[in-house]
């Protein structure tokens, strides 16, 4: 091979190298609001959201101790809780081609990656955040809707302040294995007391959790009607506003996936 094509097949393998780790997944086009946004586990309190305009926020990365899967994501913007190894895990998180990665992780309102980020301080246990210290729940709108995702919030009453920010809620992140954070009935009260139209429980125990004996999801999913309870087949959930009723509905995925770019 010439001198000439070889580095026109080097180019053109580097650009599918590059296309391949870098790949955004549009989805079809349509109003924003309408498409909603599409929610993947990656587990324990990860997740991804991507919305019409393939847009991805990637939130509480974990690192390989909590036992799942090492993570590799890919985000326009990143959101840390806190600081503890089971969320703030950023190595695992890469930007999409040469656009650099956008992370939240402190206190107010900051906009990013075109949407805005409201993160309150909370507490990680209900002494005041004196045995677990703190945490960010993190508030912002996507695809039409309004999310919301607690952190390790081991409160068991809300503030004036933070009851304001999750007024309105379409979709609730909550921690509801107890040990470090709110437990199964902790968890229920401030689903009532919230009322948003679809829940996530999330930082339960399942068989890969090894690194604390968190209870499992079923005694929290016992607390709602069976009608109420959506179990998924797999990690990927759209949900558009269309989809929501006046009733909450719980939605537990029923796997996990490792990365964000589908086929990998
Ligand atoms: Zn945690």
């Amino acid at each position: 091979m010439s001198f000439k094509k070889r580095t026109v097949v080097a180019a053109v393998a580097g650009i599918l190298f590059l296309g391949c780790v870098s790949r955004r997944v549009v989805p079809s086009p349509g109003h924003s609001a309408d498409w909603g946004v599409e929610v993947t586990w990656h587990g324990h309190s990860c997740f991804s959201f991507r919305d019409a305009n393939g847009r991805v926020v990637v939130i509480d990365p974990f690192d390989e101790t909590v036992g799942y899967r090492p993570l590799k994501l890919y985000a326009d913007a990143v959101l840390i809780t806190h600081n503890h190894f089971d969320h703030n895990n950023i190595q695992a998180v890469f930007p999409f081609g040469r656009s650099s990665l956008k992370i939240v992780d402190s206190t107010g309102t900051v906009r990013s990656a075109g949407f805005d980020f409201q993160a309150l301080q909370a507490d990680h246990d209900d002494q005041g955040g004196e045995i677990n210290g703190r945490t960010l729940l993190m508030v912002w709108r996507m695809g039409g809707l309004k999310i919301a995702h607690l952190g390790d919030l081991g409160q068991k009453q809300l503030t004036a302040e933070q009851r304001e920010a999750l007024q309105g809620v379409d979709l609730l992140f909550i921690p509801v294995g107890g040990v470090v954070t709110l437990d199964a009935p902790g968890a229920a009260e401030i689903v009532r007391e919230i009322a948003p139209r679809a829940v996530f429980p999330m930082h339960y125990g399942r068989p890969e959790v090894r690194f604390y004996p968190l209870d499992p999801v079923d005694p929290f999913l016992a607390l709602f009607p069976p009608d109420q309870v959506h179990r998924l087949s797999g990690a990927t959930v759209r949900i558009s506003r269309k989809d929501l009723t006046d009733k909450t509905v719980i939605y537990v995925p029923g796997s996990f996936v490792s990365t964000n770019v589908p086929n990998q």
